[in-house]
């Protein structure tokens, strides 16, 4: 899949979707690791709606989520930030993400971005087969989760592995810190610490 160096004529668009609650620098380096490894032209942050796996969970409201990405990405030339998740009423499903920007860039090649956590949630998630012909899935390496692709029932063509540079970053940390009072300087971009200070989230 990765042809860094090739002239492609089909513009490469990397789809990295998340809740983030915030969005933290473990999804940058992701997104900008797999975007120079498969040469994309554009990476499109995703904001989820309602998770469907984090539906027992409370997560912040999905324009503070939406501002915090697009704060975090502004400065990137490749990074996009697309609503088509948190405009969608109900429950965020990836298959309806794939269609939505599909339809939107129907010229476009898609490469849908995971941690190697996520990738595992996939064989749960509603439509698999459609969605190995919709994208291209890079499955990235996390600290503390493997992607054992065997173990699952994926097609092997379907689903590259990525090692990447280890940052052992959750949003699940990253709130659990603001909430203690604790630091998350250098753990999130600059602007996602005033903006969680400003707006007083994660007390
Ligand atoms: P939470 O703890 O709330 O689940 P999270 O840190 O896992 O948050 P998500 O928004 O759930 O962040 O993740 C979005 C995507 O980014 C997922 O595919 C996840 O696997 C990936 N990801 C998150 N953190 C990292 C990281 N530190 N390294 C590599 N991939 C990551
Ligand atoms: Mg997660």
């Amino acid at each position: 899949l990765s042809t860094r160096g090739n002239h492609h004529t089909v513009p490469r668009i990397g789809i990295m979707g998340g809740t983030f609650d915030p969005i933290h620098n473990g999804h940058l380096v992701a997104a900008s690791e797999v975007a120079w490894v498969y040469d994309l032209d554009e990476v499109m942050f995703v904001p989820t709606g309602r998770p469907v796996f984090k539906l027992d969970k409370t997560v912040t409201n999905a324009e503070d989520r939406y501002l915090m990405t697009v704060i975090a990405t502004a400065s990137n030339p490749q990074f996009t930030v697309s609503r088509v998740d948190i405009d969608r009423p109900g429950v965020t499903y990836t298959i309806d993400t794939l269609r939505d920007i599909h339809r939107a860039r129907p010229e476009a090649e898609l490469f849908f971005i995971t941690g190697a956590d996520a990738i595992a949630e996939i064989m749960r998630w509603k439509d698999a087969d459609e969605m190995w012909s919709l994208a291209h899935f890079v499955a990235v390496s996390r600290p503390g989760y493997s992607s054992d692709l065997k173990s699952l029932d994926i097609p092997a063509r379907a689903v590259d592995t990525l090692e990447i540079p280890a940052l052992a970053i959750s949003s699940t940390d990253v709130r659990r810190r603001s909430e203690d009072g604790e630091p998350v300087w250098y753990l999130v971009p600059d602007g996602v610490v005033q903006y969680i200070s400003k707006h007083g989230l994660y007390r």
